[in-house]
């Protein structure tokens, strides 16, 4: 995968320069200990134009973890906003990925830093999940206790966790992982929520211990549209293999399809779940196409 070429430009810090004369601060907190904060946010082709869904939700976020850990957010989200537009103009990306990353300057102490950069780059990136329903593992990781790390703040130093649990799943021959939290209750994927589908009826873990996924609260907000009941509460790896069906949510995932969790395989075929309408309603929403049918 490329994520740059001689072309690509990427802002940091109030300017826009070529990604390829970008050098990294070898001695920076965030490469040695994992202390940045970033986010992932997607931008569609619509016939509205290029829109990016829930930018403001995703930069108040990402200022939200900023403070979480003590790092210095100097910056303004109107900003921001209008930056990231700019960024996808001179990049000409139309259905993009957009990766901001605030990161800390040389220091190694482990006192956190006062000066910190913000960068924001762009790439073009198909579904992460892909297209087709997940084989997913329980994982043998835990997700972070909420009590050694913010696990609501998207701290680079926490996704060391996401791809410990999804290399074992790989390793073990399955598409992805599935974390339990400390008290052994579902808690979400190493980059996506989860929900879970029983009688009709939505079922995800309550937050606390997990990230509260803007697409996690933008499927709640379908399901109210629709009349689909969702239940936020503890769930057990029981609770899940009595399931109808699954599937995990995301917005680099968007909507993903679960088969089966280790040798369980969900009764409900994907095209008839609660999860494919959720899946067509929301692709109709990121594409702005609410009153009309999408082809998946
Ligand atoms: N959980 C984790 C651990 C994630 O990394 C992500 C991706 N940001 C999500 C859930 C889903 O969050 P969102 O819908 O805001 O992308």
């Amino acid at each position: 995968m490329q994520y740059f070429n001689s072309n690509t430009v990427l802002y940091l810090n109030g300017k826009f320069q070529k990604a390829a004369d970008t050098a990294g601060d070898i001695y920076s907190q965030s490469l040695h200990y994992g202390y940045a904060v970033f986010e992932g946010i997607r931008a569609y082709h619509t016939h509205n134009g290029t829109r990016v869904f829930k930018i403001r939700e995703h930069y108040e976020r990402l200022k939200r973890s900023a403070e979480l850990v003590h790092m210095p957010f100097p910056w303004d989200v109107n900003d921001l906003i209008k930056q990231t537009y700019k960024l996808l103009q001179i990049n000409n990306l139309k259905n993009a990925y957009i990766r901001p990353l605030v990161y800390s300057a040389p220091n190694m102490s482990l006192v956190a830093g006062t000066k910190t950069s913000i960068m924001i780059c762009a790439w073009e990136w198909d579904a992460y999940l892909g297209h087709e329903q997940l084989k997913v593992c329980i994982s043998s990781y835990e997700r972070p206790n909420p009590k050694s790390t913010p696990i609501e703040a998207k701290i680079s130093g926490n996704y060391v966790n996401s791809i410990m649990a999804t290399t074992e799943a790989k390793h073990s021959g399955f598409d992805e992982a599935l974390l339990l939290d400390a008290d052994q209750n579902i808690a979400e994927a190493p980059g996506a929520n989860i929900f879970i589908e029983k009688n009709g009826r939505l079922y995800t873990p309550p937050l606390g211990n997990i990230l509260a996924g803007i697409t996690r609260a933008t499927v709640m907000e379908l399901c109210q549209i629709l009349d689909i009941e969702v239940i936020e509460k503890h769930l057990t790896v029981k609770d899940l293999k009595h399931a109808d069906s699954a599937f995990f949510c995301g917005t680099a995932s968007e909507i993903a399809g679960i088969a089966s969790v280790d040798d369980y395989v969900f009764p409900v075929k994907w095209t008839d779940s609660v999860g494919a309408t959720i899946q067509r309603t929301y692709k109709c929403l990121v594409l702005e196409k609410q009153n009309y049918e999408v082809i998946i």
